[in-house]
């Protein structure tokens, strides 16, 4: 699953991927509660994703959406997180289009958007599929770091996809991130 297009930092071996600083910075941005540039540097790297890297556009959607709801952005955050969860389910990733999207309900709740959580909810119910195919994941989740160490964007493992038992790939830069 690593994809080799693309540029490889010089001197950089082996098969992780390039780290684009534009994802670290957008990371930073959101860490550090910066919101509305942090929702924009986002929403660019989703776009630009699209063609290139269409598995992690619709996490990058996600986290537009929620830099921009926490920035106050409601409308604007709620079309980029609808976007995400829609692209999700259009790639046929039902169980990660579910857990990312109750994620967003319970954060949306949390904020007291309830309105904007059911709005979200129904969007999640009315895509998935009658009988949804299981994907791939280990059965015991093991440990992952809270942050990719290469990027320093937010990992859930429920979100992930597991290239083993052990190992997960990152759900925005794509590195392989060990768990214990
Ligand atoms: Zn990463």
């Amino acid at each position: 699953m690593f994809r080799r297009r693309g540029g490889f930092r010089p001197g950089r071996r082996g098969f992780a991927p390039a780290i684009p600083p534009r994802l670290q910075r957008a990371n930073q941005l959101l860490a550090n509660g910066n919101y509305a540039e942090a929702a924009l540097a986002f929403l660019e790297l989703a776009r630009g994703a699209e063609d290139r890297f269409p598995e992690r556009a619709p996490f990058l959607y996600l986290q537009a959406g929620r830099a921009a709801i926490l920035d106050g952005q409601t409308q604007m955050g709620i079309a980029h997180l609808r976007r995400g969860l829609t692209m999700l389910g259009t790639q046929g990733r039902f169980v990660r289009m579910q857990n990312a999207g109750q994620h967003a309900v319970e954060e949306l709740n949390a904020r007291g958007l309830s309105a904007e959580a059911a709005e979200i909810a129904e969007l999640i119910n009315g895509n998935i599929p009658q009988r949804s195919e299981h994907e791939t994941s280990p059965a015991r989740k093991p440990t992952l770091p809270t942050h990719c160490p290469n990027c320093g964007g937010s990992l859930r493992p429920d979100e992930v996809e597991w290239l083993d038992d052990l190992t997960a790939e990152c759900t925005y830069c794509g590195s392989p991130v060990r768990g214990d």
